[in-house]
C-alpha cells in the first residue's frame, strides 16, 4: 500500500513517544548530573596506564620502549625513560606524561603496545577551571591497577589476563627446558685388541 512505510514509522515514533513517559527502556535521557549511565563495556575516552599489584610505580606494565609516543598521531604522549645512578636503561618511564586536551581518543596506543601496558578509560567528566595544566596528565594519575581495568572492560581484561598468563608460562617452560643440563656426547666404542692388525 501507497505510505504503509511512512505509517510504520510514524507508528514506531508515537510508541517511543507514549513510552518514553513511562517504560524506562524507552527513556532516552536521564537527569545528568544526579543520574547517571554506567558506561558501557566498549566506551573509550582517554588512555590511562595499568599496574599490577599493590605498588602503581613498580607495578606499571610500561617498559617505556616509547613505541605509543612515537605512533600517537597528535604526539601527545610524553616518555622519559628510568636511569639507574651509572646511566643504564632501566625498563620504566621516569616520565610519562599525556595531554588528554590533545587526545583523539583513537586508541592507537593501546593497539600499538607490546606490554598490555595502555588501555582506554571511560571516565568522561574532565572540566576542569585549569586550562593550562588540568589537562595534562602525569604518571600517577595515568597509573590505575589492572582491578579497574577489569571493572570498567571485564571482558577484554580477562582476555589480556588470560593470554599473559599463558605467555608468562610458554616463557617459564621454554626458561626450563634451556636450564637442563644437556648429556654428554657418548663416547665411541673402544675398538677390540683382537681387531688391531
Ligand atoms: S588515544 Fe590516540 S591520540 Fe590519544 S594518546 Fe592514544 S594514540 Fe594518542
Ligand atoms: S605504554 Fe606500551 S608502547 Fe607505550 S611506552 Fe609503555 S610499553 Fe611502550
Amino acid at each position: 500500500m501507497f505510505g504503509a512505510g511512512l505509517l510504520k514509522g510514524l507508528a514506531e515514533t508515537a510508541r517511543n513517544f507514549v513510552g518514553s513517559y513511562h517504560d524506562p527502556a524507552r527513556l532516552p535521557t536521564v537527569e545528568y548530573p544526579e543520574r547517571r549511565l554506567a558506561s558501557p563495556e566498549n566506551a573509550r575516552v582517554f588512555p590511562f596506564l595499568v599496574y599490577d599489584g599493590a605498588d602503581p610505580e613498580r607495578g606499571l606494565r610500561c617498559v617505556a620502549c616509547k613505541i605509543c609516543e612515537k605512533e600517537c598521531p597528535p604526539q601527545c604522549i610524553y616518555i622519559v625513560l628510568e636511569r639507574d645512578e651509572r646511566g643504564k636503561p632501566q625498563k620504566h618511564p621516569r616520565v610519562f606524561d599525556l595531554d588528554v586536551s590533545v587526545c583523539m581518543s583513537c586508541q592507537i596506543c593501546v593497539e600499538v603496545c607490546p606490554f598490555d601496558a595502555i588501555r582506554m578509560d571511560t571516565a568522561f567528566e574532565w572540566s576542569t577551571p585549569d586550562r593550562f595544566g588540568g589537562l595534562l596528565l602525569h604518571k600517577t594519575d595515568l597509573a590505575k591497577p589492572n582491578r579497574y581495568y577489569h571493572q570498567i572492560h571485564p571482558t577484554e581484561a580477562a582476555e589480556t589476563d588470560a593470554r599473559l598468563a599463558a605467555e608468562q608460562a610458554k616463557a617459564e617452560a621454554k626458561a626450563q627446558a634451556q636450564a637442563k643440563p644437556k648429556a654428554p656426547p657418548s663416547q665411541p666404542a673402544a675398538t677390540p685388541a683382537s681387531a688391531t692388525p
